[in-house]
């Protein structure tokens, strides 16, 4: 959660970062090639998005309906299903199965929603070990530090740093940073082989084959899956789409908006544990499925189509408020534009309103999104919200006031040392960081008036 002064403090810090500054400057080199490139993969760009979108408009808000026709086809085959109203109840779930089974260890790979849970906290806390299996995350974990939870791929990273890391942490002499890929990869998969419990994260659930899609790029998913006996999948219940007949649209939209290709290198389709017929698979597969304060969202009629969103990361990209604070001050997994949309939901509302002001309008976000979310709209719609819940100092209520008094008319200023009382009151509201500027001496009614010879 963040309040307003712990978001400045951090905003602060981010601005003196330079290594954030570096990294963002680096994602959005990146971005701007991939966004440059993105329509001409397809002959009809606009139509794709808009078909992706109205299945997603179809999706949430029938979220209900499709809900039950997914828990029935999914457990049909055997899959579980964990429902889970806030991120305590999912991680307390997930360590009491692995506790009634005895197991100590588990694989793991990055994923938002893991973080939101804050399993690897849940985890540390019930003694069980967690093996990252994303290259950097895994780096992360080996120097004590918790991964973050992005949709970036890894850019502007030092590799010879990260290289030298791992062989010191993992004590192992590797000639260069190929080496060192090589040597993590077999670490990886002798631990997947030998751990058998395996966490992912889920990009879509498709409700009419009651399916999981999991789509990746390092191959680390696959590997977690693939030699799990058992397989804890975590999700957002937003996740819906109505049918595997438009996974294709965002299967396209995903990868050209995250990695400029035309489609993720490995998608995974599961649709249930391993059947009796079948050779591998875990052999039991939990899904589970977080509300925490989703269904707040929900209720705003406007700003749920936030939720139409993919988590492509092109809007985080291009915002140049995030380029600037980077994604401390959000307080949570949700940073950049799609993080001041529900995180005022999602945590709780006067703690986090104040992150839909941090934004220029500048339409940036709305822009490269590729499913149509209006999402600068949304933002405002927030402001809105906010003013409706009265989240305001009540001073500045009466300062705001005061000054529509003044600005209407001219006089009423002018009855005051106008400047000077300006700055008094009106300063702070501005801000700090800006230089207030000085009141023309002449109203712009006088001038316009001599301008023009208008008696
Ligand atoms: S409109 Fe706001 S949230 Fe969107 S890119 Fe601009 S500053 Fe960022």
């Amino acid at each position: 959660m963040t309040s307003l002064p712990t978001y400045l403090t951090a905003a602060k810090k981010g601005l003196e970062n330079s290594h954030h500054r570096t990294y963002a400057e680096g994602i959005f080199e990146h971005y701007q090639r991939v966004l440059e490139n993105t329509d001409s993969y397809f002959k009809f760009p606009e139509l794709l998005k808009k078909r992706a979108a109205f299945s997603k408009y179809k999706a949430v808000n029938e979220l209900e309906k499709y809900l039950v026709e997914f828990e029935f086809l999914f457990t049909r085959r055997g899959g579980r299903i964990i429902w889970a109203a806030n991120h305590e109840e999912a991680t307390k779930e997930i360590i009491r199965i692995l506790r009634d089974k005895g197991i100590r260890k588990a694989v793991k790979s990055n994923s938002k929603t893991a973080n939101e849970i804050k399993l690897n906290d849940g985890f540390e806390n019930a003694n069980i070990d967690c093996v990252e299996t994303e290259f950097n995350a895994f780096h992360k974990q080996l120097q004590k530090q918790t991964p973050e939870s992005t949709s970036f791929p890894i850019l502007n990273a030092d590799f010879a740093h990260i290289s030298q890391d791992i062989q010191k942490t993992l004590n192992f002499d590797g000639k260069n940073v190929l080496q060192t890929i090589d040597y993590v990869k077999k670490y990886l998969i002798n631990q997947c082989s030998q751990i058998r419990v395996g966490i992912t994260g889920v990009n879509f659930l498709v409700s009419d084959i009651g399916g999981l899609v999991i789509c990746e790029n390092q191959g680390n998913i696959g590997m977690t899956t693939s030699f799990s006996d058992i397989h804890f999948a975590l999700c957002g219940i937003e996740k819906m789409i109505p049918s595997l007949a438009d996974l294709d649209k965002f299967l396209h939209l995903l990868a050209t908006h995250t990695s400029n290709e035309m489609l993720p290198w490995n998608t995974q389709i599961i649709t249930g544990p391993r059947q009796e017929n079948e050779v591998d698979g875990p052999r039991e597969l939990y899904l589970v499925l977080i509300n925490n304060k989703r269904t707040e969202v929900m209720k705003q009629v406007k700003q749920r189509e936030i939720f139409h969103c993919i988590h492509c990361g092109a809007c985080t990209s291009v915002c140049p408020v995030y380029k600037l604070i980077g994604g401390e001050p959000y307080g949570g997994v949700y940073v950049g534009p799609v993080g001041s949309v529900v995180n005022p939901f999602m945590m709780d509302f006067y703690y986090a309103a104040h992150q839909s002001y941090a934004c220029t309008l500048c339409k940036r976000c709305t822009e490269v999104c590729p499913m149509n979310i209006p999402i600068h709209e949304l933002i405002l719609q927030n402001r809105k919200e906010s003013v409706k819940r009265e989240f305001y100092v009540t001073i500045d209520k009466h300062r705001i006031k005061q000054l529509r008094k003044m600005m209407i008319k001219r006089a009423a200023m002018d009855a005051w040392y106008p400047n000077f009382m300006l700055k008094m009151n009106y300063k702070k509201l501005f801000g700090n960081q800006k230089i207030f500027p000085d009141l023309s001496q002449r109203s712009f009614n006088v001038r316009y008036r001599e301008q023009n010879n208008i008696k």
